[in-house]
């Protein structure tokens, strides 16, 4: 039972970017593992030899030569190139251009979004039949305008505080793979930060302690995360969820319900949605995890803009 993709003709043309070093190491094997399935296509492979090569490469594509592009790596390279898409001079032309992801990496929030969206489990075989099969659509981006000056684009989230302090602080267990979240993330609850700031939407204001403070572009924040189940890929719309000045069982109680998502109804967990917001992260600031990568923490303004960038999607 040949999926329809092969019955077609028209003979799709890829750019890969393989990152050797996401995850556990194990892209070239991931990659390996699908590779016969790009059999009816033209595939052209890169490996990135640093960070930013990947921006590289995708500033200088020919992007008529190709009909997307897939990553084989986790969320931080999606972001890298995501940004670099947007970024280009033909910044128009380029947000159109379909991405994907194989995954490789920790987290995989990309692929889980994806595959969620198109009804399938989360795999490297599903994924890249998502991106043979051609179709796309429009996913939200978010704009970040640092105090500074600087601009990022973030595609899955804004992190402060807790999940910042697990997500850039467990780094150093890569080879524990997403386990890494969890042993870092027990440590950080004993440990706990609270940290004083204030956050700003559509219509309203929090000025306080805050221990938790996520902002989610997308339904996932990584395999299996379920942590904003009322976000959507194209609503134009932020998903914010703010723990302020609580103690640590009401912070583990949403953690160790956040994967299933059913920690909405936790009382002291707000679940706020908004289109534009800010962060003034106060005296001590802390760091920012924007798409899992690490970023000086600074007053920020940021806008969903809605339709921004274009995925694979069943
Ligand atoms: P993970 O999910 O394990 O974090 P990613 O694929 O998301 O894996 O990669 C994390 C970071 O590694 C990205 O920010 C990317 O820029 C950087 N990177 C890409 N290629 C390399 C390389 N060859 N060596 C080191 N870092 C790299
Ligand atoms: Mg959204």
């Amino acid at each position: 039972n040949l999926p329809e993709v092969y019955e077609s003709s028209y003979i799709k043309r890829f750019k890969v970017i393989i990152n050797p070093n996401s995850g556990r190491g194990l892209s070239r094997r991931i990659w390996a593992q699908v590779a016969d399935l790009f059999e009816v296509c033209e595939v052209s492979i890169s490996y990135t030899e640093r960070r930013n090569h990947a921006t590289e490469i995708v500033t200088e594509l020919v992007l008529t030569d190709y009909d997307g592009l897939i990553v084989v790596s986790g969320d931080g390279l999606v972001h890298e190139v995501i940004n670099a898409i947007c970024k280009r001079d033909d910044g128009d032309l380029a947000r159109m251009f379909p991405v994907s992801v194989i995954p490789a990496g920790s987290a995989n929030a990309l692929a889980q979004v994806i595959c969620d969206k198109s009804g399938e489990k989360v795999t490297p075989e599903n994924c890249a039949l998502i991106a043979i099969k051609g179709r796309s659509s429009p996913f939200d981006i978010s704009l970040v305008k640092f105090a500074s000056g600087s601009i990022v684009y973030s595609f899955l989230s804004i992190f402060w505080a807790f999940i910042a302090d697990v997500d850039i602080g467990s780094e150093n267990c890569r080879c524990c793979g997403a386990c890494r979240f969890d042993l870092y993330g027990f440590w950080r609850v004993l440990a706990l930060r609270r940290y004083s700031g204030t956050i700003t939407w559509d219509e309203g204001e929090y000025t306080g302690n805050i221990v938790y403070f996520n902002a989610c572009n997308t339904p996932y924040i990584g395999e299996g995360m379920h942590n904003a189940p009322n976000a959507q890929i194209n609503d134009g719309m932020n998903d914010l969820l703010l723990l302020g000045d609580v103690g640590r069982m009401a912070l583990v109680r949403v953690l160790l319900r956040q994967d299933a998502g059913t920690h909405l109804s936790s009382p002291d967990l707000k679940y706020i949605k908004t289109k534009k917001w800010t962060l003034d992260p106060g005296q001590r600031p802390g760091i920012l995890s924007i798409d899992g990568e690490l970023f000086n923490s600074e007053p920020i303004e940021v806008e969903c803009l809605q339709n921004y960038a274009t995925v694979f999607l069943l």
